[in-house]
């Protein structure tokens, strides 16, 4: 493996910042303290700041040289809703926040690879260092580009990176294509007639009609969708009656659909509509259909993500950058995709065992309450950023 030198020497430093960062968790948009820190790290090492886009964004701004070539690098600063389990000296002293998604790690990577290029400058253009807010389901990628983003901050391309826990430490994983899911939520209410459970013929049960809805939204899946393409639905509530005597007036559901592509999106929501438009009618009840669609796909575009590819064969070695499978999970680094050519990489977080009493006994997955950041990452994530940029914006060779 061939990390920078710097990068490793000074990744105790950063380590304990990452531990800082662990500490003292915050939730989508309040990351008040959290970039506090960042902008004052990146003001130390002499880069001028952004405050502001998205609430609490920072983009550290690292010019050098003459090129007008720029690119972005993004990492997200939120924590989770969730109370920390782990009991060791750095866990969170916020009950009901924690870093259960390593964002604390994501940051703390970014800082090292701005430090080491701020003190470098081995780069003919612009780096861009994207710290933003609220990825954990507030859009914070969304609200920086609405107010601004890569309108002051002009890049060809923009690059993310998550940790992946089962992933072994040392590997990368980034393909073009899909990488992660859209994401997007649904609410039903089936309006029929409530009264006595032994007396159906006298009013109308939604819950049978209901249950027709579940059913049948899964033949969208296996008859309407092509076969080959990805895409889900899941009913995750179903909400009626209160006594076992008496049938309700109304049932509710609610659930999330996931898709890798806007045109299956399309065709899913459309055929849900009428799904619950027509069954509803066939049964003399009236259904209301909400459909809110939260994030897009994240789509890397070919040649970024071969690019990243080719950067990160470079640092591990081509058999530990894997082919990356997409995921059913979303990210709202998608608005960046959508806006701009990129890639959003997975950079494995190993088995577990970077903690003393492992996790629980084992690895455990993001959003979970033992989850930790492997700081082991931190010189290999901050040498993958340097890399990234250094090569994206190498000094072109005059015409001979
Ligand atoms: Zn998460
Ligand atoms: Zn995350």
């Amino acid at each position: 493996m061939k990390l920078i030198d710097s990068l490793v020497t000074q990744a105790a430093g950063i380590a304990a910042i990452r531990r800082e960062l662990h500490a003292h968790p915050e939730l989508c948009f309040q990351e008040v303290r959290t970039a506090d820190l960042v902008a004052a790290k990146l003001t130390e090492w002499g880069i001028p700041i952004h405050r502001g886009l998205g609430t609490t964004g920072v983009v550290g701004i690292l010019r050098n040289g003459t090129s007008d070539r720029a690119v972005g690098l993004r990492a997200d600063m939120d924590a989770l809703p969730v109370t920390e389990l782990n009991t060791f000296a750095h866990a969170s002293k916020t009950p009901g926040k924690m870093h259960a998604c390593g964002h604390d790690g994501h940051t703390a990577m970014l800082l090292a690879a701005a430090q080491h290029l701020a003190q470098n400058r081995n780069f003919d253009g612009t780096v861009y260092l994207i710290f933003q807010p609220a990825e954990e389901g507030g859009g914070g990628a969304r609200e920086m580009i609405k107010e601004g983003l890569f309108e002051q901050f002009p890049m060809d391309a923009v690059f993310g990176m998550h940790n992946w826990p089962g992933m072994k430490a040392g590997q990368f994983a980034v393909s073009p294509g899909p990488a992660m899911a859209s994401s997007n939520e649904f609410s039903i209410t089936v309006h029929g007639k409530g009264g006595h459970a032994a007396l159906p013929h006298t009013g109308i049960d939604p819950i049978p009609v209901a249950c027709e809805l579940v059913q049948a939204f899964q033949t969208i899946l296996t008859r309407n969708k092509k076969p080959t393409e990805g895409g889900l639905i899941s009913v995750t509530m179903f909400h009626a009656g209160e006594a076992s005597n008496v049938i309700p007036d109304t049932c509710e559901l609610k659930g999330t659909v996931r898709t890798f592509s806007l045109e299956v999106l399309d065709l899913i929501e459309k055929r849900m509509r009428k799904i619950v438009e027509h069954v509803c009618a066939a049964h003399d009840a009236e259904g209301d259909f909400h459909f809110h669609r939260n994030y897009p796909p994240t789509i890397n575009t070919a040649a970024e993500a071969n690019f990243a590819r080719g950067v990160m064969s470079g640092i591990v070695g081509a058999d530990n950058v894997l082919v990356q499978e997409p995921a059913m999970t979303s990210e709202d680094f998608a608005f960046m995709l959508q806006a701009k050519p990129g890639a959003y990489a997975f950079i494995g977080n190993g088995d577990g065992s970077h903690r003393d009493a492992m996790h629980g006994g084992g690895p455990c997955m993001l959003h979970n309450a033992s989850y930790d950041f492997n700081d082991d990452l931190i010189p290999l994530g901050a040498t993958c950023w340097v890399e990234l940029a250094e090569q994206f914006l190498a000094p072109q060779k005059a015409a001979e």
